[in-house]
């Protein structure tokens, strides 16, 4: 199985069919169809790492003031707990808790909903401990790897590049020239396997900081990285700015 880093942007994705809905769609759907999923989320940010074992996740609408239609949707796909009883069994440099009040929130369903609308591939998420420093989800995605043999997609769902603060919602095409200039600079250590820089983007100062300047949207890409191999086809899509300080950028890898 390939491994998918997805810029998840906005929860109304979810509804809409848009030029990024359609990037997902053409880029993970004419893959292998996986046995299960492992999405790791932006939006599942707390001091543990923990895994997901419901029979049935609850489809989390993680969000607020969007219109009525969005809180209605459901995502019923099955839990996985055998996968995370396996990944816990995987897992040597970090102690992986069992967990069984998340579910999905909206950086896996609004992405999943649109790939696999039958919502019946079973589906897990590992949360993002944010007591961690970035090396130790980079080191958590190698030790991941091996469920790709086993038809495992590996989906990291953030952003490239998130800043809520400067974002422009008048200006939904305009682009920050630091949100540019990271976004590229990322996508180009991505072509050239340099994972070192990514892992520590501290040599980008302020760029960096306005980029994220919480990491918990960046932090999903250095699992799908951690688990991919050098010399593995790289194809990014959906390389596009969205209010000035969102970027798409979009990578499968495998
Ligand atoms: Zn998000």
């Amino acid at each position: 199985m390939p491994v998918v880093f997805v810029g998840h942007g906005s929860p109304m994705n979810a509804i809409e069919e848009n030029e990024f809905t359609q990037g997902w769609v053409e880029n993970m759907r004419n893959i292998y169809r996986p046995k299960s999923i492992l999405s790791i989320s932006a939006h599942w940010f707390i001091p543990a790492t923990k895994i997901g074992v419901m029979e049935q996740p609850r489809t989390i609408h993680d969000f607020y003031g969007f219109p009525r239609d969005l809180y209605e949707l459901q995502y019923p796909a099955p839990g996985a707990p055998e996968l995370a009883q396996r990944i816990v069994n995987l897992v040597k440099s970090a102690s992986v808790e069992f967990d069984d009040s998340w579910g999905l929130d909206h950086g896996t369903w609004s992405v999943l909903k649109k790939v696999y609308p039958e919502a019946d591939i079973p589906v897990t998420q590992m949360s993002i401990n944010y007591t961690e420093p970035p090396q130790y989800h980079y080191h958590l995605g190698e030790q991941l790897a091996p469920l790709r043999d086993e038809g495992v997609l590996i989906l990291g769902s953030g952003n490239m590049v998130h800043n809520l603060g400067a974002v422009q919602f008048d200006k939904l095409d305009s682009c920050y020239s630091w949100a540019g200039e990271f976004d590229e600079w990322v996508s180009d250590r991505i072509k050239h396997g340099d994972h070192e820089h990514i892992i520590d983007t501290s040599s980008l100062g302020t760029t960096s900081k306005l980029a994220h300047p919480t990491p918990d949207h960046f932090l999903p890409l250095l699992y799908v990285l951690g688990a991919s191999q050098p010399d593995e086809r790289i194809h990014f899509f959906n390389q596009k700015c969205f209010a000035g300080s969102i970027t798409m950028t979009s990578v499968k890898i495998g």
